[in-house]
């Protein structure tokens, strides 16, 4: 078994599974302590089997939760030494520091974190490799730089952010200042560059992808649907939304 399911994602909080037959890893945490329990809950996880928590980067969206769930049941956190010394991350008691580009294995599963361009202190995403399968996450980034499509290209299934249409976030209520931030190198991937990555040749075997990270405001699951059918994209494609993430998924 090797598989892997979002508890929920959007800017209002993350979360996400990846889970092999003796280990079970939880990526961010944007989520309180009750309302992470009940996510688990639905996908059929207790807190107690969760091995380690992995953690991208300190904003919010991804690290509020952190701290309490593996204080409360005792987790091991991940991280890099940037996002450990933010002061998001700081009430973390079992912290655990992780290298970018540097392999690491917990359990039966081996992650490599990569570098991306984020507006964090040392943002990094994950491939997760489990005997031949392979599971690429980038739930945060301004752009797609050529060393993470290379990190990505043996994932068979890819969790991959649409943040927000470019056109909408422009006609957004955003302020000018924070429609640069998200827009922006540093920022969100808009649903063009997603598309790219899927219209890309670099990931030769890939069979599955999951959308993460849409914004409510800037993007519509339908919009997202229409535009990965329209490029003509015929492998599974899943949604993962705010309240639900999404069902379990066979990496
Ligand atoms: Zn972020
Ligand atoms: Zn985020």
């Amino acid at each position: 078994m090797f598989r892997c399911s979002s508890l929920g994602s959007g800017s209002k909080g993350n979360a996400t599974l990846v889970q092999s037959s003796d280990t079970c890893l939880l990526v961010d945490c944007g989520f309180g302590l009750k309302d992470t329990q009940k996510r688990l809950e639905t996908k059929g996880i207790t807190p107690d089997q969760i091995d380690a928590i992995l953690v991208t980067h300190e904003h919010g969206d991804h690290s509020s939760g952190v701290a309490r769930l593996s204080r409360r049941f005792g987790i091991p956190v991940w991280l890099t030494r940037g996002t450990a010394l933010h002061r998001h991350c700081e009430k973390i008691e079992d912290a655990r520091i992780l290298t970018a580009e540097s392999p690491l294995n917990i359990g039966s599963i081996q992650v490599f974190p990569f570098t991306v361009p984020h507006d964090a202190r040392e943002p990094v995403q994950f491939l997760f490799s489990h005997q031949q399968r392979h599971l690429g996450l980038v739930t945060d980034t301004g752009h797609f730089t050529q060393h993470m499509l290379e990190v990505l290209s043996p994932s068979t299934t890819l969790m991959l952010e649409f943040n927000h249409c470019r056109e909408r976030l422009r006609n957004s209520s955003y302020p000018y200042s924070l429609q640069q931030r998200v827009g922006g190198q540093h920022g969100h991937l808009c649903n063009d560059q997603s598309l790219d990555v899927l219209l890309s040749d670099a990931i030769t075997n890939l069979e599955t992808v999951v959308a993460l990270h849409l914004s409510e405001e800037n993007n519509c699951p339908a919009l997202v649907d229409e535009l990965v059918k329209n490029i003509g994209f015929t492998k599974n494609f899943l949604i993962a939304n705010q309240a639900e993430g999404c069902d379990w998924v066979d990496v």
